[in-house]
């Protein structure tokens, strides 16, 4: 949909950003932050602008991910000024928490923050703005596309049958609201030993397969590594490693090319 069309539907966009675009799963644990924090890398190192907003505020993990975890400042009047690492401007709720406690807020409440977290971050001028939404179809997750001016979403699943179903969920909660999806990325695709020999996991092509059966690109296909796991707990994302070290570094600055 046109900007005028989205500002019809009562979207708005934030002052300065080109793109915002939502990364999503159905399910927990398929990967979408470390896929997140790796396409912002991967856009920043091909010298876009790039913001990465961490939206799971029930259990946000950019900050481990980018290993920041300093207190942003704030402005004269009142934005947040977000960190930044790896060439990244980053907000989260974790920069906000004190150590590891829990954000026990129910969703009223919940739905104000991640509002407050769009549209009262100073972003200033950015080409991407991207967004590591929760799993699953929930008030946030509504939110948020109701309300905000999407590019358009990724959706991140994994070859397994019970991540596609749920990955088919958030799929047909965007299209109810008129969200674009840009594509699907299938995660943990495969592992490829030593030798070269390649061993799926969780299933063979169930991501490419379902993505050509709901009719959208498969934007790539991330291999099961051990650097991207390390990488992603020590604070330095894959997609900072040389292509020719990391298949999955190479896979994601392929799909910020496009
Ligand atoms: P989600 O955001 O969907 O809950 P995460 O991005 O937190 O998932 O990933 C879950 C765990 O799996 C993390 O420990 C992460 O390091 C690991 N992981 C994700 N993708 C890969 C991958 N392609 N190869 C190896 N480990 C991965």
């Amino acid at each position: 949909p046109s900007q005028a069309e989205q500002a019809s539907q009562g979207k708005s966009g934030i002052p300065g950003v080109k793109h915002i675009i939502a990364i999503a799963s159905g399910k927990g644990g398929v990967g979408k932050s470390t896929v997140a924090s790796n396409l912002a890398t991967a856009l920043a190192k091909s010298g876009a602008k790039v913001g990465l907003c961490d939206c799971d505020l029930y259990g946000p993990s950019i900050s481990l991910m980018f290993g920041t975890n300093d207190r942003p400042l704030a402005t004269e009047d009142n934005k947040i000024i977000p960190l930044q690492a790896h060439g990244v401007k980053l907000m989260s709720m974790g920069f906000l928490l004190e150590d590891a406690s829990p954000v026990i807020v129910r969703g009223p409440l919940a739905t104000r923050y991640t509002q407050q977290f769009l549209q009262q971050v100073e972003w200033g001028e950015l080409d991407y703005l991207i967004l590591d939404l929760p799993p699953g179809t929930g008030d946030i997750q509504l939110t948020i596309v109701q309300t905000t001016a999407l590019t358009g979403s990724i959706i991140v699943t994994t070859p397994q049958e019970v991540a596609l179903i749920d990955a088919r969920k958030a799929i047909s909660m965007f299209s109810k609201v008129n969200v674009d999806i840009l594509g699907l990325i299938e995660n943990m695709a495969w592992f490829e030993c030593d030798h070269g020999v390649k061993y799926p996991i969780f299933g063979d092509g169930g991501g490419a397969d379902e993505a050509a059966k709901m009719k959208v690109p498969l934007l790539g296909q991330i291999p099961i590594e051990i650097a991207t796991r390390q990488q992603g707990d020590s604070g330095a994302p894959v997609a900072l490693s040389p292509e020719s070290e990391s298949k999955a570094s190479a896979a994601f600055a392929a799909i910020a090319k496009d």
